[in-house]
């Protein structure tokens, strides 16, 4: 699997550098993720696939991920679209082109994309977004992992928009399970040690719960007050994303029966 990687050309205050796309094949070229429809990304998608596009796959259906797909179907209109339905979709088109002729095919767990380096499986993979997937390259133990992973940072859990905690770990499981060689992101570096990754990341989380354990058992019971507590220098362009950090983490422990909801208000279950 040697994919070419292709920048979305979209740096900025939520994606950082911009965004990778992957460009596997060369006769049947497949992208992963269709990046925001900047010209320079079209045209480095069609200096790599000279005889077309076959199919795109996004991972999810964040802005920075889809909203290029109907410039990419409009240059390249054979390529089929896929992904997982968001949650609240009923028709067949995705969240940020419903005003696209895209006529997206859905995937879903277990769902396997032929490409001219093999087969990719494909893994609902939710917690990030409800509808994330990652897609697997077992011939070459590549792992497409999206906004799953992201060398250097953690990942935001938005708990008010689809995001799950709960979710979010059992994927990370599911993912070190595949014992993976390699993972490519969305954003940063490529991923030399997922493994290793994925391990700091569940270590991360359960401190952050220690934490918001402890807020809780201090009386400390709204999530502003939590955040405030656990995180007490922060710049506040910072707090609404630590804001939903601590929502998330609250939501999990809520399904986990130990901490109950009144309102606003969060207390350890007794
Ligand atoms: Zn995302």
């Amino acid at each position: 699997m040697n994919p070419k990687f292709l920048h979305a050309a979209n740096p900025g205050p939520m994606t950082g550098g911009g965004n990778w796309t992957y460009l596997i094949g060369d006769r049947n070229p497949v992208l992963v993720d269709a990046g925001v429809g900047h010209a320079s990304h079209l045209d480095a998608i069609a200096a790599a696939a000279p005889r077309g596009l076959s199919q795109v796959l996004v991972t999810h259906a964040h802005s920075d991920h889809v909203s290029g797909a109907p410039a990419i179907h409009a240059r390249w209109p054979a390529a089929q679209f896929k992904k997982y339905p968001w949650p609240s979709e009923t028709g067949n088109r995705g969240p940020g082109t419903r005003d696209s002729e895209i006529a997206w095919t859905w995937l879903e767990d277990g769902s396997i994309v032929e490409t001219d380096e093999g087969p990719l499986s494909v893994l609902h993979t939710p917690g990030h977004a409800p509808d994330h997937l990652t897609f697997w390259h077992a011939g070459s133990r590549t792992l497409f992992v999206g906004d799953m992973l992201v060398q250097g940072s953690t990942v935001v859990i938005p708990a008010t928009h689809g995001g799950s905690l709960a979710a979010y770990l059992r994927s990370l499981e599911r993912m070190l399970l595949l014992n993976p060689a390699r993972a490519l992101p969305a954003h940063g570096p490529v991923i030399e040690d997922p493994a290793a990754l994925i391990h700091k990341y569940v270590e991360h989380r359960a401190e952050r719960e220690v934490q918001v354990l402890g807020a809780l058992a201090e009386g400390t019971s709204t999530v502003d007050a939590i955040t405030a507590t656990i995180y007490p220098s922060l710049m506040a362009a910072l707090v609404p994303m630590a804001r939903e950090s601590v929502l998330a983490h609250l939501q999990k422990l809520e399904g986990e029966g130990r901490v109950s909801r009144d309102g606003d208000r969060w207390t350890l279950t007794t």
